[in-house]
């Protein structure tokens, strides 16, 4: 009989004393032995999921070292290069182009604004004047006329002549 040999231990013996144990003492056995290769499975798991994240920020650490440091020498070199040659650095125009955006958001604002402005004027210029004026010559109304222009529907001017209608009646009415 060949003995087996992994870690030095004799594992041959070891299943000789398991064969020769009553069952309820083997049952407890397999238990025992699950419930701690159950343990080690989860504690290796939990182990090599600690290393791979250690492992992972020391790799980024280090990427954004090495970018840094890369950085560092191209602008070095950069400022040399710009000072051997006599060459003036050109400046970035992305400055007005940020600029730009806002200002126009603020004139669609402006316009926003203004839009809803110009019907209520106009319906204040309609609505507004308590007295009224002949639209010919300028001259105010009588209370007669517009007592005339009430009634009949049509009036005329006493200072020009010119004829009123229900229409006009009713832009003077809607004061
Ligand atoms: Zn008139």
């Amino acid at each position: 009989m060949s003995e087996v040999y992994i870690f030095n231990i004799a594992w041959q013996e070891i299943v000789n004393w398991f064969l020769v144990q009553p069952i309820y003492a083997q049952v407890l056995v397999l238990i025992g032995v699950f419930a701690v290769l159950t343990l080690a499975v989860i504690l290796v798991y939990y182990i090599l999921k600690g290393v791979a994240y250690l492992v992972y920020y020391i790799l980024k650490g280090v990427y954004y070292l090495l970018k840094g440091i890369g950085l560092l020498f191209y602008k070095i070199f950069e400022g040399l290069y710009y000072a051997i040659s006599g060459k003036t650095k050109p400046v970035k125009n992305s400055a007005p182009e940020q600029q730009a955006p806002p200002q126009q958001q603020i004139i669609r604002q402006v316009k926003q604004e203004q839009e809803p402005i110009v019907p209520t004027q106009q319906s204040v210029q309609i609505v507004r004047p308590e007295v009224a004026y002949c639209s010919e010559c300028g001259n105010k109304f009588t209370g007669s006329m517009l007592q005339t222009l009430q009634e009949s529907g049509v009036a005329y001017c006493i200072h020009c002549g010119n004829k009123k209608t229900q229409a006009y009646e009713m832009s003077i009415e809607s004061q």
